[in-house]
């Protein structure tokens, strides 16, 4: 059994790694299911660096691998925004409904071709011995017209999926952890740590 420590309050994404990781035999617990308290400020400029920020937090309390990941939407229209901010875009309590609608106020009459956008999740994992994995996975799309779609969270209802015809909220969570850019992240891990345990 390989113990991991997410660096994460929320014991949805911990059961998420938890099922993701099927070729490993894991165990993946929360901060709080572990009893351990940290507050961390994520100062960095890109979302590995706050991964590695948010991981390295924990080294030293925990004999552990420890993971933490960092994600969120870019769009190219938007420099970039709402980036390593889209939790904190408009305001951390700030509902998704006025954030994905501030978002397409905000793209109002611009063309297709110049609506591409992307999930972007990175994941860093520290290993017992202090080294340290980091990966990535991206999902491509663009920003739709109107809010769709009740599946998922977050902006999925305002990010459309050409491929599919679809939004990321109205695909099955099935089918969005084939192909999402946190699926990906974690499925690079999972190789990562395969390698190290299994030889
Ligand atoms: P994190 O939990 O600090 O990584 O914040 C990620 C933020 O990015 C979330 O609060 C969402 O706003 C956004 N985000 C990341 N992944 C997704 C996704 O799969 N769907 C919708 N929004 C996402």
């Amino acid at each position: 059994m390989i113990e991991i420590l997410f660096a994460t309050s929320n014991a949805g994404k911990a059961r998420e790694v938890q099922a993701m990781f099927s070729e490993l035999d894991v165990d993946v617990k929360t901060l709080k299911e572990d009893g351990i308290i940290v507050d961390v400020e994520e100062n960095g400029k890109t979302f590995a660096e706050n991964a590695l920020i948010k991981a390295k937090a924990l080294a030293g309390l925990t004999s552990k691998i420890i993971l933490a990941d960092d994600s969120g939407l870019v769009v190219d229209y938007l420099n970039g925004e709402p980036g390593i901010y889209s939790a904190r875009y408009l305001g951390e309590d700030t509902s998704y409904d006025i954030k994905n609608a501030k978002i397409l106020e905000r793209m109002e009459g611009v063309a297709e071709e110049k609506r591409s956008a992307r999930f972007v999740c990175a994941m860093a994992a520290i290993m017992p011995d202090g080294e340290i994995i980091c990966t990535e996975g991206i999902m491509e799309g663009r920003i739709g017209y109107e809010i769709k779609g009740k599946n998922g969270f977050g902006y999925d209802p305002i990010f459309y999926l050409p491929e599919y015809g679809m939004t990321s909220a109205e695909i099955t969570p099935e089918e969005k952890n084939a192909i999402s850019h946190r699926g990906k992240a974690l499925h690079r891990l999972q190789e990562e740590l395969k390698k190290r345990i299994q030889g």
